[in-house]
């Protein structure tokens, strides 16, 4: 099965894109992505910076995450982020969303022998 490494870079890794001025950037990658199945996954952030910087974060600042667990840790620089959020009107299985472009440092938890990104917790 898909290990959580996998799944993190699935959900919310998108290096080398942006939405630009496409409103519909979320639609098509919640949907790409496989965030609708089943039901719309409400929030998720994508991240379009090199997943080797995004890596980098599991070194940087640890705080603890929103669920109480100490692996969280906040990245020292601000990130080109894009916020998936699912807009009221929105009904599974036509799951509609509204795109937010924003430059946040972002907090991701980390996992493994190697430490790795797992979660992405929230933005600030
Ligand atoms: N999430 C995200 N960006 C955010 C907040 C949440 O991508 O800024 C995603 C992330 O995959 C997380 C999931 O939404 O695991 C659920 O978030 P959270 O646990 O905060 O939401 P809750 O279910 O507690 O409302
Ligand atoms: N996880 C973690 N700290 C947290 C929340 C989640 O280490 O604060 C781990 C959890 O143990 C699991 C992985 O992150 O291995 C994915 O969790 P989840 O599916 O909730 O995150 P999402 O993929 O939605 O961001």
């Amino acid at each position: 099965r898909e290990s959580a490494a996998k799944k993190f870079q699935r959900q919310h890794m998108d290096s080398g894109n942006s939405p630009g001025n496409n409103t519909n950037y979320c639609n098509q990658m919640m949907k790409r992505r496989k965030m609708t199945r089943g039901w719309c996954k409400p929030v998720n952030t994508f991240v379009h910076e090199s997943l080797e910087d995004v890596k980098a974060i599991c070194s940087e600042k640890n705080i603890t995450c929103k669920n109480g667990q100490y692996n969280c840790h906040q990245s020292n620089s601000t990130m080109n982020i894009t916020d998936c959020r699912q807009t009221g009107s929105s009904r599974y299985p036509n799951c509609v969303y509204k795109t937010t472009k924003l430059q946040k440092r972002i907090i991701v938890a980390c996992e493994g022998n190697v430490s790795v990104p797992v979660h992405l917790d929230a933005f600030v």
